[in-house]
């Protein structure tokens, strides 16, 4: 479903990514470890297209959506067509404060229907589904009892919780998580990762930037190690934590025992 090839991040003379080629099948979790500085969230946010990378592509269901080498300028409206293809979960929620549960969830997918040409016509009918939708990621997430409150009266696994459920209310083809518990304090962190799992388990294709080792080799399929903008060890995510095979992937990893 994804491919991501010789991607080269420079932030001026700083080179953040360096030669980055990685490739993930559908339904499967890829997660990406490695040391503070070393190039992951800036990956991320290359897939996304908050960054533009200066070498590379990136092709989503074989379809090149990124193309270092042939710049063309994007409309408003391809650009966010594109970043659909990828759901993005923040460290730190950011949901919108004055907006209740539900209403964080359906936003985005209400904004779109709005360009749908039926629209005018079935507005009730599309905006009650839209509703149902969201009560469904919600109940899925554990929050069916959740759907009125407002993000301040929400505990931080459940405001993450929110925003799982608002990135998969689009679809995405990829699902992306950054860091996703590391701001919660660590007796919420397992509600989360329980989510994630069972997203897993259900065979959502994810991509998981974490710091959590025993989380990454249980639940992804993949694992990637990165280290000063490269990757350094890449494979199967028991063989790469267990036995990795490159000593600064042993070093990292050290660290976690
Ligand atoms: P962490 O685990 O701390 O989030 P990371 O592996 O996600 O780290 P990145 O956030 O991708 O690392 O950062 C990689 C490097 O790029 C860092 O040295 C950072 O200072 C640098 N960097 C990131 N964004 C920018 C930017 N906008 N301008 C300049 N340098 C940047």
């Amino acid at each position: 479903v994804l491919e991501v090839n010789n991607i080269e991040k420079h932030f001026g003379s700083t080179r953040v990514l360096k030669d980055v080629s990685f490739s993930l099948e559908k339904g499967n979790a890829l997660a990406i470890i490695g040391s503070s500085g070393s190039g992951k969230t800036t990956l991320l946010r290359c897939l996304n297209f908050l960054e533009t990378p200066n070498q590379g592509t990136i092709a989503v269901n074989g379809e090149t959506i990124f193309d270092a080498s042939r710049p063309v300028k994007m409309s408003d409206k391809e650009l966010r067509s594109k970043r659909l293809h990828f759901g993005m979960v923040f460290q730190a929620f950011h949901l919108f404060p004055q907006y209740t549960a539900l209403e964080n969830v359906t936003l985005a997918e209400k904004l779109l229907a709005q360009e749908r040409p039926d629209y005018k016509q079935n507005r009730k009918q599309i905006l009650a589904e839209i509703e149902e939708h969201g009560k469904e990621l919600l109940a899925q997430m554990g929050l069916a009892d959740r759907t009125g409150h407002y993000p301040h009266q929400l505990s931080g696994g459940q405001q993450q919780r929110v925003a799982i459920a608002r990135a998969l209310a689009l679809k995405p083809d990829i699902l992306c998580f950054d860091e996703p518990t590391s701001a919660l304090d660590p007796e919420l962190t397992g509600e989360v990762l329980r989510v994630i799992r069972g997203l897993a388990d259900q065979k959502t294709t994810m991509i998981i930037v974490t710091h959590e080792m025993a989380f990454a080799r249980d639940v992804a399929d993949q694992i990637i190690f990165m280290d000063d903008g490269y990757i350094v060890e890449q494979g199967d995510a028991k063989q790469v934590i267990n036995h990795p095979k490159e000593e600064r992937t042993r070093q990292f990893l050290s660290r976690y025992s």
